[in-house]
């Protein structure tokens, strides 16, 4: 039975082989050498058409006092983890407030996960997701010393997390550690630095984790960049290459005046993130390491 379903299945193949090729020779036969050339293109590249908004949406956008929250900024499936306490799955939360859209809950637990594997396990999330409402109260409160105004804050975007320890300060406890040295395997970079805090324009912040994904926490943590440096060496290099755990990745920046195209990879995949400023990060990996990406810069 198995022998005349396999037998069927190869004399198929033949038989779609030889039609197609005697197919390809009368086409041959027919058309002039330089036409049937033309019938054979090469689809190395999908062409994105990139227009300005794309410089404002993504993982990359770098939000400070000088850019802030774009408006209308897609932050979905945001949920409060008090209201929704089964997703909250070992680690604790400050309060009743606490927002998350659900794609960096995912994020946030699976890092915990490997932090648990290496007996680091007592997490908080102090504050996730804020809106322009809680930001206001928060600025009031505390003051702009300690909060920025509403919209000029990485919480409003909802990539932003402020993780604590049950055992105490994050800089001194292990949770704040591991965090340190292993958040960038998850894509996650520790945002305001003791020693950075003359370019991100903000005090040490141990507990504040930003999410911008792999590949490029890892090139941050490799050349001990923040945000804003990182930004600003892709913009100067234009293209840079990152192996990460085996993947190949190609990161390109593409100034964005008005609408342009951009080539990426036909195999393989990528993504694209404005850095909120004046351009598109294009990041793709998976395909012909060489060929990846793109001219038309
Ligand atoms: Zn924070």
């Amino acid at each position: 039975m198995k022998k005349w379903f396999y037998a069927m299945i190869i004399l198929l193949l033949l038989g779609w082989g030889i039609h197609t090729f005697q197919q390809s020779e009368e086409l041959d036969e027919v058309l002039p050498p330089e036409e049937s050339e033309l019938r054979l293109p090469e689809l190395s590249h999908n062409t994105l058409t990139i227009n300005r908004s794309e410089i404002h949406k993504g993982d990359l956008l770098l939000i400070n006092t000088q850019y802030p929250v774009p408006n209308h900024a897609e932050i979905q499936d945001v949920v409060n983890l008090f209201e929704q306490n089964h997703l909250v799955d070992g680690f604790g939360i400050s309060d009743n407030s606490v927002e998350l859209p659900l794609d960096m809950l995912k994020r946030f637990t699976a890092m915990i996960e490997s932090a648990r594997a290496e007996g680091v396990n007592h997490f908080l999330i102090n504050s996730g997701y804020r809106d322009l409402e809680k930001q206001a109260e928060l600025y009031e409160q505390l003051g702009s010393k300690q909060a920025n105004p509403p919209g000029y804050s990485e919480h409003n975007l909802g990539l932003s997390m402020d993780i604590g320890s049950s055992l105490g300060l994050m800089k001194d406890a292990p949770e704040g550690k591991w965090l340190e040295n292993n958040a960038w395997k998850h894509g996650f970079i520790l945002r305001y630095p003791e020693d950075k805090t003359n370019i991100t324009g903000v005090m040490y912040e141990p507990w504040h984790f930003r999410y911008v994904g792999l590949p490029h926490s890892a090139i941050m943590q490799e050349h001990d960049f923040v945000l804003e440096e990182y930004l600003e060496y892709l913009r100067e290099q234009g293209t840079v290459y990152a192996e990460v755990e085996g993947k190949e990745y190609k990161v390109s920046y593409y100034p964005i005046q008005a609408e342009r195209s951009i080539k990426v990879p036909i195999e393989g995949s990528y993504t694209v993130s404005g850095n909120n400023t004046d351009g598109v990060i294009v990041t793709t990996w998976g395909g012909d390491p060489v060929s990846v990406g793109m001219e038309d810069r």
